[in-house]
């Protein structure tokens, strides 16, 4: 028993979605704040699937939960898929316990049975929103005896289980980050609980599974502020001690409006396609809304961690910064060990159509991770490495031949400089240390003086020759990793190109 007790101090704190729509970053920067604050407190990190909305799910978005979390690497210690002692964690397998306490609450006198139809409530808030009052039930049912509510309900009338808010007093909680948070108890509607087709609103199934899966700290979006008095007033009617709540500072976009996916909060799995690191979001959206004592940005998952506790969330709005998560990508790309990066960048060059599916041809693997020096410290997401260096992959170059010519060139010094290049590189032909990028750039350098043009000239002529555009990774480098024979292929097309005035070459 002291073992537990002692346990039952350690956080479990929970990430309850539902399956509604897909992840975007402002759903999981909760989980993200759940899981940290669980794992530095060596405490529990539970999933919770919130499925009683049924006419509500989108198909997919179970599985890009999963798939977001997962791809962060915010593992949950018991959820779906893992189990734990206090499943199931679907609340659409847990119906009978949800009805349990609400007749339970509708025997002590805290909830009852609204026999009212959808066309009453209907003119109800028609009414109500013509006078300008906040739509809310008029309690109509409220004070049906008991008996009444029994028969009515046991002779097949449709019906509702509404909570019994107190008509006068208050209702306050402690907020983790906010403080003393108070309502006016007649401010507060009489809330569905249950619903006519017998499963239960979000507010009974949420405060019935804290309790029931001992969770300590409801930690959530600001969005929810509005529920935690009913939800206070549940624990009171149920008998059961509130967890601790605590609501996010709210987020927003550069423009200061409310971050919402309408308003470009992306999905997380749309930022995974866009060639962002797990790492780079996980510091990112640690970020918004939190900051370590050192307030330096650049955390590893372990020392956010270390570091993570909810002393230092703030209480004023967070900005989603799309640049910060862009140079943070950036920054933790130049980071990666050169294979892993070369691992990583595998899909984004199969989505480009660029390499074969899985498994990739080793030799495909081979020259993306000797691409990997040439743009580790140019890309900023790992799709842009594809559209970088596709003409590694490429024999069909696209370009106009004018972009041959250097500023100020005739098409005739043009082609006599690729005819003296061409000569130039068959003097590094030969035993494949010879086609190196610092002989190269020697030997192009004292061509360019033998020719007395700048060098920058000879080489933009080199560059769209060998790459199809004036704008690519370091030219010795990229002749290197070519290799002799298509550089010289290459060059070669480029005078044909040039002297026949084709567009295509290859
Ligand atoms: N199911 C709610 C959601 O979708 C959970 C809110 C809460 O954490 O209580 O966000």
């Amino acid at each position: 028993m002291k073992t537990e007790m002692v346990e039952s101090r350690r956080p479990r704190v929970r990430y309850a979605p539902s399956p509604t729509g897909f992840p975007h970053v402002g759903n999981i920067h909760t989980a993200l704040f759940n899981w940290l604050y669980a794992r530095h407190a060596d405490g529990t990190f539970l999933l919770r699937i919130e499925d009683t909305d049924q006419d509500r799910i989108v198909s997919g978005s179970l599985e890009a939960i999963y798939e977001s979390l997962r791809w962060l690497g915010l593992q949950w210690d018991e959820g779906p898929e893992v189990g734990g002692p206090f499943g199931p964690y679907f609340q659409s397998e847990r119906l009978p316990i949800y009805r349990g306490y609400a007749d339970q609450l509708i025997a002590s006198g805290h909830a009852y049975r609204c026999f009212c139809s959808q066309e009453r409530l209907a003119e109800l808030r028609a009414a109500q929103e013509a006078r300008k009052e906040p739509p809310r039930y008029d309690r109509f049912c409220r004070y049906l005896s008991p008996a009444e509510q029994e028969k009515r309900a046991r002779d097949g009338e449709p019906s509702v289980v509404r909570l019994a808010v107190p008509e006068t007093g208050e209702t306050s909680f402690h907020d983790i980050f906010r403080g003393e948070i108070t309502f006016k108890n007649e401010l507060i509607d009489d809330q569905v609980l249950i619903k006519s087709d017998g499963w239960p609103t979000y507010h009974l199934a949420n405060v019935v599974d804290d309790h029931l899966m001992e969770i300590t700290d409801v930690l959530r979006g600001d969005e929810w502020i509005s529920s935690t008095p009913k939800h206070i007033l549940l624990y009171a009617f149920l008998g059961w001690e509130p967890p601790r709540f605590g609501h996010f500072p709210i987020l927003l976009t550069m423009n200061r409006a409310k971050l919402s996916k309408r308003r470009g909060a992306p999905d997380i799995l749309d930022l995974r396609a866009k060639g962002y690191l797990p790492e780079a979001v996980v510091n990112f959206l640690a970020l918004m809304g939190w900051a370590p004592e050192d307030k330096s940005e650049v955390l590893s998952r372990d020392e956010l961690i270390r570091q993570f506790t909810l002393e230092r969330v703030g209480s004023t709005p967070a900005i989603y910064n799309p640049e910060k998560l862009d140079w943070l990508n950036g920054y933790d790309i130049r980071q990666l060990d050169p294979d892993d990066l070369a691992q990583r960048l595998v899909p984004f060059y199969q989505e480009a159509g660029l390499v074969p599916g899985q498994p990739i041809p080793p030799e495909k693997l081979a020259l993306i991770r000797r691409l990997v020096p040439l743009i580790q410290e140019r890309i900023k997401t790992l799709c842009d490495a594809p559209a970088l260096t596709d003409f590694f992959f490429r024999d069909d170059l696209v370009y106009d031949p004018a972009q041959l010519m250097a500023k100020g060139w005739t098409r005739e010094q043009t082609l006599d400089a690729l005819s003296r290049a061409r000569a130039r590189l068959l003097q590094f032909i030969g035993p494949p240390e010879r086609f190196g990028a610092e002989a190269l750039e020697v030997g192009f350098r004292a061509l360019a003086d033998e020719m007395q043009v700048k060098a920058g000239q000879l080489f933009g002529i080199l560059r769209v020759a060998l790459t199809g555009r004036t704008v690519a990774p370091p030219l010795f480098q990229t002749m290197e990793v070519l290799g002799p024979e298509k550089t010289l292929r290459r060059v070669d097309q480029a005078i044909k190109l040039l002297a026949t005035g084709a567009t295509t070459v290859g």
